[in-house]
């Protein structure tokens, strides 16, 4: 009993030092900050909080409302929001009660497919969301990119009550002022998830659909740099008591008090000029990368990209599998991933997706990446030399926590 007691906070150990010993550029990861760790992991998480502030199912919450109504407070001034719900476990769970106060069962959703940068939670099959409503898929164009034109195609001849915007690996760009005009005109519902870009939209970098769609849901630990979780945002009043109660009964029982006193230091980084910079440098990083790679001779979907992330093509190059594991063997994490209209498996997928919101948080800048791209590329031709010592070598000299 003891030795495995030791066994397992050996094994938190290790992950740390291997957090430490690794360049993370998978898209959907970044690095909370202490404050916001230590605050995750306080005393309060042993109060039952099930309800809203001066309204829960449990005596004794006081502090704990004043703690969720500042966490509240502190995320509508985040994404100018009228209404905010920070109690989703996750992003997925954010996704499920949005979904639930916009449309009936059964009724049809417009959703990106899953291969082309769309999310499980959108509308994939073996997903609630795939199993309890009607799902009609659009694509990107043969381009790569999201066209109006064929977007309002899909939706004159289908006719959804919800279209789903914002997705896992898109790079491109949403236009919402033109699609809020046609759901207004068409009468749908417009649902986006900002999870991945939701940071970058925080600080003014990209545009922010709060007041041209009916929800907007995000997940708090991508470029929101936040504790791992999800939060339900809206400007539409018609909303705010149906999102609600599809999180509380409709989703869950109790928040997690501790996560959500995470969620408000983090938030509270985010309304600091700091963080603003923070997000300038992960545009930065991601646009130099991509054309390191570009200039390398490789193929990404499109060749800009407009947030922190891209995809790259390893379409008759080498295996998307095996290259993944290769890289984690050197210390690089990346994830295989689809590319839009992808035939190839689910476990086998035809390129790779990098996200720069670690590296940024580890203070890369624009030669540092510039650099880490050559490595990957450096591995991908079989040059492979000193790359993992030089990975080393970086981390070092870019610690996470120091
Ligand atoms: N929505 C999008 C667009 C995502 O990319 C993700 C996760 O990567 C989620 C929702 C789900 O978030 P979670 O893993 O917290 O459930």
């Amino acid at each position: 009993m003891h030795f495995s007691l030791i066994k397992f906070l050996n094994f938190l150990k290790l992950d740390l030092i291997k957090q430490e010993n690794s360049l993370n550029l998978i898209a959907s990861e970044n690095y909370s900050s202490l404050t916001s760790i230590i605050y995750s992991s306080s005393y309060i998480v042993n109060k039952y909080t099930e309800g809203y502030p001066l309204n829960r199912y449990y005596s004794g919450c006081k502090f704990f409302d004043f703690i969720e109504n500042k966490t509240i407070f502190e995320s509508q001034t985040l994404f100018n929001s009228l209404f905010s719900n920070v109690q989703p476990h996750s992003g997925a769970q954010a996704n499920s009660a949005a979904i639930q106060s916009l449309i009936n069962l059964k009724d049809k959703i417009l959703s990106l497919d899953l291969k082309s940068g769309g999310h499980l939670t959108h509308g994939f099959s073996k997903n609630f969301s795939g199993k309890c409503y009607n799902i009609v898929n659009y694509l990107l164009d043969k381009n790569n990119f999201l066209s109006n034109k064929n977007l309002e195609l899909i939706i004159k001849n289908e006719k959804p009550r919800l279209l789903i915007l914002g997705y896992s690996s898109y790079q491109g760009i949403i236009d919402w002022e033109y699609l809020r005009k046609l759901s207004l005109k068409n009468n749908f519902l417009i649902l986006s998830d900002i999870s991945h870009i939701s940071g970058l939209i925080s600080s003014g970098l990209i545009f922010n659909p709060i007041n041209f769609s009916d929800i907007v849901t995000s997940t708090t630990h991508k470029t929101l740099r936040g504790i791992k979780g999800g939060i339900i945002l809206s400007n539409n009043k018609k909303y705010f008591k149906k999102i609600n109660s599809s999180v509380f009964p409709g989703q869950q029982g109790g928040c997690i008090p501790n996560f959500i006193s995470g969620k408000f230091f983090s938030f509270k980084e985010c309304n600091n000029f700091n963080f603003i910079n923070y997000t300038k440098q992960i545009l930065i990083n991601s646009k130099i990368m991509l054309k390191t790679f570009i200039f390398r001779g490789y193929n990404s979907i499109l060749n800009f990209t407009n947030n922190h992330m891209f995809l790259i093509s390893l379409k008759k190059i080498t295996n998307s599998i095996y290259f993944e594991k290769y890289l984690e063997k050197i210390g690089i994490l990346v994830n295989k991933n689809f590319l839009p209209n992808d035939d190839s498996s689910s476990i086998n997928p035809s390129g790779f997706r990098i996200g720069l919101s670690c590296l940024t948080t580890r203070k890369f800048k624009n030669d540092d990446v510039e650099l880490v791209a050559n490595y990957i590329c450096d591995v991908i031709e079989k040059k492979i030399n000193f790359v993992k010592i030089n990975v080393r070598i970086l981390c070092k000299i870019f610690p996470i926590y120091k």
